[in-house]
């Protein structure tokens, strides 16, 4: 039996989100800035489809523009913003736990001659509201916080965060990658002036994100060229891949609340079994308010590489952190903001569920996981 238990790092396409693209390969290719029909029919659609994410993130149309990834959308809105608004300030608040496409794009920033705070989090995992009021400065122009933590699945406070932002004037955005598919985005109620998403999250395409932005808030293109994306996003634009994001999140919304229930469940059956066969495992960010579907659990004295590569032979596939740190070989970033050792970061494995997650792989998961954490430690006993 083969498991996918992977989610936070990609999700695999809903079949009728794929029935869905095919007529956009095939009948309907055209280029959406051309004027005869073929031209018109794919303009039409990417109306559609923009009115769709538009509706869902009580945005209007021109604050929805379409970009090739989250990636994409988060080095648009930080370079965007910081280059736009570099006269007023040059200092940046972001999380020190804030997927890569946020760090490097900071980092970069900081060659540009902006000041970057990465806030640590609390050894819980939660955020603190109290270190963010310290450190915005008067030249504070910008801050980026993501909605819930790739690697432990904590939830930030975004609405409480906005109201600070706002109080001093300050740009916010927020990251909401893991975050949309359990829990749903109204960009008024959530107070951010940006908003990113990816659809490879959330069964859709790969390749495809969005960039929400509130209008009057002018920023610096990345991509120059056609104008397309009301000239913030030049590229002939992915039509079905765009069909895909939209055809995604209407199932999305549609099957939020039955998911939400279905894989907590089956996360809180897996952690507490577990638990109670290995009483010294520790479950990261557990006092705070996670997302259903992550869990990242540390098993002492076992190694989280071994134990991820044990399970893929066994058919099974977890993770140890974000798919994108796994190359980087270095212990990850956001275990060691909670305070982990290198060791202790090492031992911990991230395993994520989904919408195809079953009862009977959540018992496969803890039969396997158990088995395998009890040959590791007895090969460590015997060495
Ligand atoms: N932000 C978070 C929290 C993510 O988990 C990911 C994907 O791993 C990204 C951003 C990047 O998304 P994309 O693959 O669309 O560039």
């Amino acid at each position: 039996m083969k498991i996918y238990a992977d989610y936070a790092a990609t999700t695999p396409l809903d079949p009728e989100v794929k029935s869905f693209m095919m007529p956009f390969y095939d009948e309907f290719f055209g280029n959406p800035s051309s004027v005869h029909q073929y031209g018109q029919k794919a303009h039409v659609a990417l109306n559609t489809a923009r009115k769709t994410v538009a509706d869902f993130l009580h945005a209007s149309l021109e604050e929805i523009i379409f970009t090739g990834s989250a990636t994409e959308s988060i080095n648009t809105i930080l370079k965007g913003i910081a280059f736009a608004r570099s006269s007023q300030g040059k200092h940046i608040i972001t999380s020190a736990v804030e997927h890569d496409a946020t760090l490097q794009t900071c980092t970069f920033l900081e060659t540009q001659g902006f000041s970057v705070s990465y806030l640590p989090l609390e050894k819980d995992g939660s955020f603190s509201l109290e270190l963010l009021e310290k450190t915005i400065q008067k030249d504070t122009i910008l801050i980026s916080i993501m909605a819930c933590n790739n690697e432990i699945g904590t939830i930030f406070p975004i609405k409480e965060i906005g109201k600070i932002a706002h109080s001093h004037s300050i740009f916010f955005h927020t990251d909401a990658v893991q975050y949309y598919p359990y829990f749903s985005c109204n960009v008024d109620e959530l107070q951010v002036d940006a908003l990113t998403l990816s659809g490879h999250k959330f069964y859709g395409p790969k390749g495809v994100g969005i960039l929400y932005v509130r209008k009057g808030n002018e920023y610096m293109p990345l991509l120059h060229g056609g104008g397309q994306e009301f000239g913030k996003r030049s590229s002939t634009q992915n039509i079905p891949g765009i069909m895909g994001f939209n055809k995604a999140m209407e199932l999305t919304e549609i099957s939020r609340n039955e998911n939400f229930t279905r894989v907590e469940t089956f996360k809180n059956l897996l952690e507490s079994k577990l638990q109670i066969e290995f009483p010294d495992m520790i479950i990261h960010g557990l006092k705070s308010i996670r997302s259903p579907h992550i869990s990242s659990m540390r098993f002492p004295e076992v190694s989280g590489e071994a134990l991820m590569i044990r399970l893929d032979i066994a058919g099974i596939a977890v993770s140890i952190g974000s798919a994108c740190s796994v190359s980087h070989k270095t212990p990850s970033h956001v275990l060691s903001a909670l305070g982990l050792s290198e060791k202790e970061a090492r031992e911990t494995i991230r395993v994520s569920l989904g919408k195809y997650t079953t009862q009977e792989e959540i018992e496969v998961l803890i039969h396997e996981i158990t088995l395998h954490v009890k040959a590791l430690r007895n090969e460590k006993l015997r060495m």
